[in-house]
């Protein structure tokens, strides 16, 4: 039988807080926008300082150690909800913390120093502790995408698991005369109460370090397939998708088309209105072009004034209906723009796999061929590859 002794498991756990204080810390440096971080580290740092102060109380205790214990665990485990609440981008509620720590050094002065009541001290010790872990588990176990959802709901687990030792703990104490109660006796399930304690408040560390590093390779990948003036896809992510979707549509048999769009005249916004009126003009663009499309569509951002959306299951008499609809709409969409109203038209050329082009290459220059047709034909006009007369002559060039 191994006999586990509260102390030494206290000593460890302060040490291992410690320990991930400073690699929170060190996360936090090169995670500056991932919110909740600094909240985590200064909370493992006063937690693991009030657990080592605690391993070497002796009851009836000093107040001053006592009291530093309490104001430090208070605060430290304050902070973790607010690190959760920061993280989620609310507003961290400090008064939380600050309650905590007031309460738990009222309860450790009345209880443990003015009338020495070890177990109503103990009892509402954990109630507190219980309280404050419950309310992290609601904040962490809640909806949210992959793969965040595997370290939100490990965090959860591991405080959830803290939650229920509270409750096994107060249960216990309520059940066990007065005289045999103490914060470190090594009987009934105090020592478990430590031991898996400690665990469970170290995955939990884990389980936070998993939330940051995983929204930051979001944040990462958000940054290297978006275009940020109009949040589409940009041309790079276009160009890896189209070729996932033309392997599949030829393992299918579906048709996939292509639509390419030019603002028409677009320099001339930008040199009478200025550029941001432009980037305006082509932020409403990116909008209304979602407004239309389906949820499979896939848009981007190609270059300057050019956009590209993808429709899977699409021929090219069913995208030209859909490019006939946005070229209608955005001729008729009126955009304010400082005491002005911007107006304006787009062309727009349309190709598909059907009977064409295979790759993502050929396909584009297909669309931008019946493109060059609608700008020839006088803009404002959707065109069809098929229908170009140069259909013979870029298959001759291919
Ligand atoms: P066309 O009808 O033949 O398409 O004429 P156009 O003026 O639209 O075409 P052109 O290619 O001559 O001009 C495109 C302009 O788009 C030139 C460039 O300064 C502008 N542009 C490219 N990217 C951006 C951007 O991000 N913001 C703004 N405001 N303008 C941009
Ligand atoms: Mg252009
Ligand atoms: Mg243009």
């Amino acid at each position: 039988m191994i006999t586990i002794d509260p102390r030494s498991v206290l000593v460890v756990w302060a040490a291992l807080n410690i320990l991930f204080a400073g690699m929170l810390a060190l996360v936090g440096m090169q995670a500056r926008n991932v919110k909740g971080v600094r909240q985590w580290a200064i909370a493992d740092l006063l937690i693991g300082i009030a657990l080592a102060i605690a391993s070497q109380i002796t009851y009836p205790s000093t107040t001053l150690m006592a009291g530093s214990a309490a104001i430090f665990l208070g605060l430290g485990l304050g902070l973790i909800y607010n690190g959760i609440e920061a993280f989620e981008g609310r507003r961290c509620r400090y008064w939380i913390p600050l309650l905590l720590a007031v309460t738990i050094i009222a309860n450790n002065y009345i209880f443990g120093i003015l009338f020495f009541e070890s177990k109503i001290r103990i009892l509402v010790n954990f109630l507190l502790f219980a309280i404050i872990h419950g309310m992290c588990v609601r904040a962490l176990f809640i909806r949210i995408e992959q793969p965040l959802r595997t370290a939100y709901w490990l965090a959860a687990a591991s405080t959830g698991i803290i939650f229920l030792l509270a409750v096994a703990r107060i249960i216990s104490v309520a059940l066990t005369p007065a005289s045999e109660t103490g914060m470190f006796t090594a009987t009934g399930v105090n020592p478990l109460v430590f031991l898996f304690g400690s665990l469970a408040q170290m995955s939990m560390s884990f389980a936070f370090m998993l939330m940051i590093n995983y929204t930051l390779a979001h944040q990462l990948n958000t940054l290297a397939t978006t275009d940020a003036l109009t949040g589409l896809f940009n041309r790079r992510s276009l160009e890896t998708h189209a070729n996932r979707q033309l392997s599949h549509s030829k393992r299918t048999g579906e048709s996939l088309a292509v639509m390419m769009i030019d603002v028409d005249h677009f320099k001339h916004i930008n040199d009478q209105f200025g550029h941001q009126a432009g980037d305006e003009v082509l932020r409403k663009i990116a909008a209304l072009m979602q407004s239309i499309v389906r949820g499979n569509d896939y848009l981007a951002r190609y270059g300057g004034e050019e956009f590209c959306v993808l429709l899977p299951a699409t021929n090219e008499a069913q995208a030209y209906v859909l490019g006939e609809r946005l070229r209608r709409l955005y001729a008729e969409l009126m955009i304010p723009w400082q005491h002005h109203t911007l107006t304006g038209t787009i062309s727009i050329g349309i190709a598909s796999n059907d009977n064409h082009a295979h790759n993502l290459d050929s396909l584009i220059a297909a669309a931008d061929l019946a493109l060059y047709r609608a700008k020839n034909r006088g803009r404002n006009q959707v065109a069809c590859y098929s229908e170009c007369e140069s259909a013979a002559k870029l298959k001759q060039i291919q």
